[in-house]
């Protein structure tokens, strides 16, 4: 049987994506993999992601997680991502480590709300966002292995499409993935 008649018969694993406290910079980096995406089209289906109209994760093999925790809902859908994804992979810094936002971290989260919502010039009504719909904010931005387990983390902000495709092509294919040193980069 050839390759092209083994990846025929392999069959097509569910992919779940999300964004958290991230800025969506990893998901298009995924989308800069290109011409790939026709390839990775035929490899996988995906289930809830910002690709699609899926609103809640069902089972999955593979659940990609962009951005790190920061309010409850972050909480609430990285949960439900680690109950349905077999593999669940950190993409970006933010996910690995809080990224850029932990930078927040060296704040008092009260003192950045009145910062932001009451003390500007120019605001018409200052205060702080209180609608129950609005999820609360944590005190502190987390990465997400200190909410639930992670399988792999993928370094970068964001990875390159490149590392990103060499990692997704060794997952579908069942290898353990390796990133070559030229493709692993923490900037
Ligand atoms: S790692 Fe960088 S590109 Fe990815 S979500 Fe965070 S800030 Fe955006």
């Amino acid at each position: 049987m050839d390759a092209a008649e083994s990846d025929a018969r392999r069959p097509r694993l569910r992919v779940a994506t999300t964004s958290l406290a991230g800025c969506f910079g990893c998901h298009m980096s995924l989308l800069d993999i290109d011409e790939h995406l026709f390839e990775l089209a035929q490899l996988v289906d995906f289930d809830r992601s910002p690709l699609t109209d899926v609103k809640h994760c069902g089972p999955c093999d593979i659940g990609l997680i962009e951005g790190g925790v920061c309010n409850a809902e972050n909480v609430h859908v990285l949960r439900e991502f680690r109950r349905n994804c077999k593999i669940l992979v950190a993409v970006g810094a933010c996910a690995v480590n809080g990224g850029l936002p932990a930078q927040r971290n060296h704040f008092d989260l009260g003192v950045c709300l009145q910062q932001v919502y009451q003390c500007r010039e120019g605001l018409a009504a200052p205060q702080i966002p209180d609608d129950p719909e609005l999820p609360l904010l944590l005190d502190k931005v987390r990465p997400i292995h200190e909410v639930v387990r992670v399988d792999y983390f993928v370094p970068g902000c964001p990875p390159s499409g490149e590392a990103l495709w060499k990692f997704l092509t060794d997952l579908i294919a069942g290898r353990t993935p390796r990133l070559p040193y030229d493709l692993l980069h923490y900037d």
